[in-house]
């Protein structure tokens, strides 16, 4: 969008939508940048109000906004099958066109999904259906076509690897590149009287250069840090033991956590490997991996299945539940054994460690390697204090989905000219990304636009500006209106 391109509603190449309601609140708006539609939180309100009370199956959850532009996207996502057919017109408007950069510590676009996943199996399913993932102008169904040389099917849970080359690839097939600079740490961030300074260091040389800009959008999101093991672990990430003649892969795993990251850890191991898995039982706060239908994600539910068993005694578990589909050739009787709500009380070097099982008895096991999976989270760290006391991050950096959730339910300008997209909204899934961006595009292009009219009413010279494109205020102390590198 700050590259010039105009989303609007179209209810002409695929019909209207299929929300009549909704169809009925935008038909008066097709001319209208969408994004000018969205000018105030009323204007989303009032989209959106109906949405409780439809019998189209909205997500509740979710931000209006995130919700809105999703089905725009993906009209019926939840119930057609085939690729979705969008109601947004994308139009290329240079004179909508805002100079900006987009930095990023992964060595490619695509944020998480390019960086190094802690199961390192690139070949698991992802949670979400192949279609959630497109974004405007180029479709994840279109890469997947050009790549595998192969329609999509459908109905599928694409690779993580297909993912990644997708969000990869994408700056590219839709002439945004020029914008992105990956291998990047944004550092330091403070606001200046123009708007903001932000130290950048490049990840591979060091080499440090300083950016100026108007506007802030933080898309850092929330799973950038891995939360570390605590010491009692350190003998087995330090040297994993070996064992002559055997493959590091012959004696059994440990796995620490009960979520989907612990999950693909299991799902990655050979079948024949034996699974010691520790994890939290709270049936007041439960994994994540109960919400996962046995038919739509069967590894996941088999795995959820496993964690349940193991909470049960031994003698109450042949009568549980009749087994799942099983996930590959995997025999869960003899390879995997879960500890609900267990302890590791010691560990040595060469991979013997103790554990206290929620029934107090205390067992003894080899193992060869840990992974250690008890979540993620996200880190507001490179902003000054002072500007995370703006955004309302003031005990911590850190952060995770519920941190500045009520702040961007009243506004996702969550101080003056900075804004949150992405999963850092509290709204983690891709198809509840565009939303947030779409305000954001707005207001800035908004703000950029009445700056041009000012500068121009005013008798000013517009014109570029070293390798970023801004507006000269006045050329002799060089004020920028858009943002540079330094
Ligand atoms: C294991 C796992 C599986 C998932 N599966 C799905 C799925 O199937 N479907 C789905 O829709 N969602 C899934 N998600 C949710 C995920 O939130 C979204 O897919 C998406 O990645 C969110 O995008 P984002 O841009 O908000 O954040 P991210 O993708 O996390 O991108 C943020 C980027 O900012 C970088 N960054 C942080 N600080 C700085 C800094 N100071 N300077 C420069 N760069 C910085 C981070 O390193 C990261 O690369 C999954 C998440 C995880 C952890």
């Amino acid at each position: 969008m700050l590259h010039g391109n105009v989303p609007r509603y179209d209810p002409i190449t695929h019909g209207p939508h299929p929300d009549a309601v909704l169809h009925g609140k935008l038909s008066k708006e097709v001319n209208t940048p969408l994004y000018d539609v969205l000018d105030s939180q009323k204007s989303c309100e009032y989209l959106t109000e109906h949405f409780h009370a439809s019998n189209h199956s909205y997500s509740t959850q979710a931000l209006p906004v995130n919700t809105l532009l999703d089905t725009l996207l993906r009209p019926n996502a939840n119930t057609e099958i085939g690729e979705l057919k969008s109601r947004l017109r994308w139009e290329r408007n240079p004179a909508k066109r805002v100079d900006h950069i987009v930095l990023g510590s992964a060595a490619e676009s695509g944020g998480q999904w390019t960086e190094e996943p802690i199961s390192a199996n690139w070949d698991i399913g992802t949670l979400s259906y192949a279609e959630m993932f497109t974004l405007p102008g180029y479709s994840f169904p279109e890469h997947y076509k050009r790549i595998h040389k192969k329609q999509l099917p459908d109905l599928i849970r694409p690779t993580r690897r297909d993912v990644a080359s997708y969000y990869a690839a994408y700056p590219k097939a839709v002439g945004i590149s020029s914008a992105l600079y990956c291998n990047t740490n944004a550092q330091k961030i403070t606001r200046n009287s123009q708007g903001f300074t932000i130290r950048v260091q490049r990840r591979k040389s060091g080499e440090p250069f300083v950016i100026v800009c108007r506007h802030l959008v933080l898309a850092t999101g929330i799973f950038t840090f891995t939360i570390p093991p605590p010491p009692i672990f350190l003998p087995l990430l330090q040297k994993p033991p070996q064992i002559p003649n055997l493959r590091s892969d012959a004696l059994p795993i440990l796995v620490v956590g009960s979520g989907f990251t612990a999950a693909d850890v299991i799902l990655s191991q050979n079948p024949g490997r034996k699974i010691i898995h520790i994890y939290k039982w709270m049936p007041s706060r439960p994994s994540p991996l109960k919400g996962c239908h046995p038919q739509a994600y069967p590894e996941y539910a088999q795995i959820y299945r496993q964690m349940k068993l193991a909470t049960l005694p031994a003698s109450a578990r042949g009568a549980a539940t009749p087994p799942l589909q099983q996930e590959c050739s995997r025999d869960w009787s003899a390879n995997y054994e879960g500890f609900p709500n267990a302890q590791v009380i010691t560990v040595s070097a060469d991979g013997q460690i103790k554990i206290l099982t929620a029934d107090d008895e205390v067992i003894e096991r080899s193992v060869s390697e840990l992974k250690y999976c008890a979540g993620r989270k996200g880190s507001l760290g490179y902003l000054s204090a002072e500007l995370r006391k703006e955004v309302g991050v003031v005990d911590a950096a850190w952060v995770s989905a519920d941190t500045m959730r009520r702040r961007v339910e009243s506004d996702l300008e969550v101080a003056s000219n900075v804004f949150v997209v992405g999963s850092l909204t509290g709204d983690s899934l891709v198809r509840y990304g565009l939303g947030s961006c779409v305000y954001a595009a707005g207001r800035i292009v908004r703000d950029f636009e009445r700056d041009r009219s000012a500068i121009e009413a005013a008798g000013g010279v517009q014109g570029g500006i070293d390798r970023g494109v801004g507006i000269v205020v006045n050329k002799n102390d060089k004020t920028w209106g858009g943002c540079t590198i330094c």
